[in-house]
């Protein structure tokens, strides 16, 4: 846990981090190639393990010694209370994580290494929708109390509408999987965090911006009031600020064997980064290399990065 950073008058325990998000089973497939349509193949490989991208975001933002509150919801069954009982053991305040009469979300993983092709059941994340912040003190005050709020978008999109209410703090959206966030709601975050799949599908474009121009071009085009931070997989990432030129980082230099949770890791640096006093630049830097390391190993969460296993300088 992080001694440097005051809570601004938040109560002495508040979480430095609250990740409002989903909580996911990973089933993953290792596979030669996607199999076409009505197509059987074998898996050469099968790993389960906790996931989604709330709890991702939450797991590496403790790993980096951040003081963390997650707000979610899992099923009253083996997966919900294997999910819960890892992150607390990752440090996380799991106060606000709800069990649900629904069943705990999960994702199918076909890993075609290094890329992930996933299908998701929310389950019990389609609970996180804005009263079941609203109704929860808990959740509230994790919310409230909080320096950064991570939100992303897989759980119902009036979550996101409850935090930028309640949020005192810095408001971060992942908007990941793709979904057409509304204005309404995209523009109370203070900062956006899409790759170029999801820029495009925020912009309502029909292909995905080609080069670093028409990423520019594309963010400039959303009229977003806040900053944006375009990840860019392997090309790094482009920080486009509200006013101000954008600053391209670079991807730091690794043999990627497996990306999946790459940019989960990226936007918890990101967080990270700003808490330590950084500009969005700086700590677009530092998730750069966070984010490095997290594709140099295996699976998700397990690939997750403590801070001092962040090398000061990558080749
Ligand atoms: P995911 O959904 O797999 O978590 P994403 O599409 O949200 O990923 P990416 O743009 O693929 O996010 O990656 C996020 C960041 O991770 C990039 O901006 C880059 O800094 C880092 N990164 C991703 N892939 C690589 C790579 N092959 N080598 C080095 N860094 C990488």
């Amino acid at each position: 846990m992080s001694a440097d950073h005051g809570s601004g008058g938040a109560p002495a325990h508040a979480p430095e981090i609250t990740v409002v998000g989903s909580l996911n089973m990973d089933v993953r497939l290792t596979v030669d190639r996607i199999p076409r349509s009505g197509e059987t193949i074998s898996a050469t490989g099968l790993k389960r393990s906790p996931g989604g991208k709330g709890a991702n975001q939450a797991v590496a933002a403790a790993r980096l010694g951040r003081r963390v509150a997650m707000v979610g919801a899992v099923g009253d069954d083996d997966a919900g209370r294997e999910i819960t009982a890892r992150l607390v053991a990752e440090g996380l305040d799991v106060t606000s994580v709800a069990s649900s009469e629904q069943p705990t979300g999960t994702a199918v993983i076909l890993w075609e290494q290094p890329e992930s092709t996933i299908v998701i059941e929310a389950g019990a994340n389609g609970d996180v929708d804005e009263s079941f912040v609203d109704s929860r003190d808990s959740a509230v005050r994790a919310v409230t109390d909080a320096q950064v709020v991570l939100c992303q978008c897989e759980t119902p999109l009036g979550s996101l509408a409850a935090v930028t209410r309640l949020a005192t703090g810095t408001t971060i959206l992942n908007p990941a999987p793709a979904v057409p966030v509304p204005a309404e709601i995209r523009d109370w975050f203070d900062v956006l965090v899409p790759n170029r799949f999801e820029l495009a599908t925020l912009a309502g474009a029909g292909e995905a911006p080609a080069s670093l121009a028409d990423v520019v071009a594309m963010v400039r085009g959303l009229a977003f009031p806040g900053d944006v931070v375009v990840t860019l997989g392997a090309d790094g990432s482009v920080v486009v600020p509200r006013d101000g030129l954008p600053t391209p980082v670079p991807a730091v230099r690794v043999d990627a064997i497996d990306t999946t949770a790459a940019g989960d890791s990226f936007c918890a640096a990101l967080a990270d980064g700003l808490l330590r006093g950084e500009d969005l630049v700086g700590a677009a830097r530092w998730a750069a290399r966070v984010a490095a390391v997290t594709t140099t190993r295996d699976g998700a969460i397990e690939s997750l990065p403590l801070a001092h296993e962040v090398p000061a300088a990558l080749p």
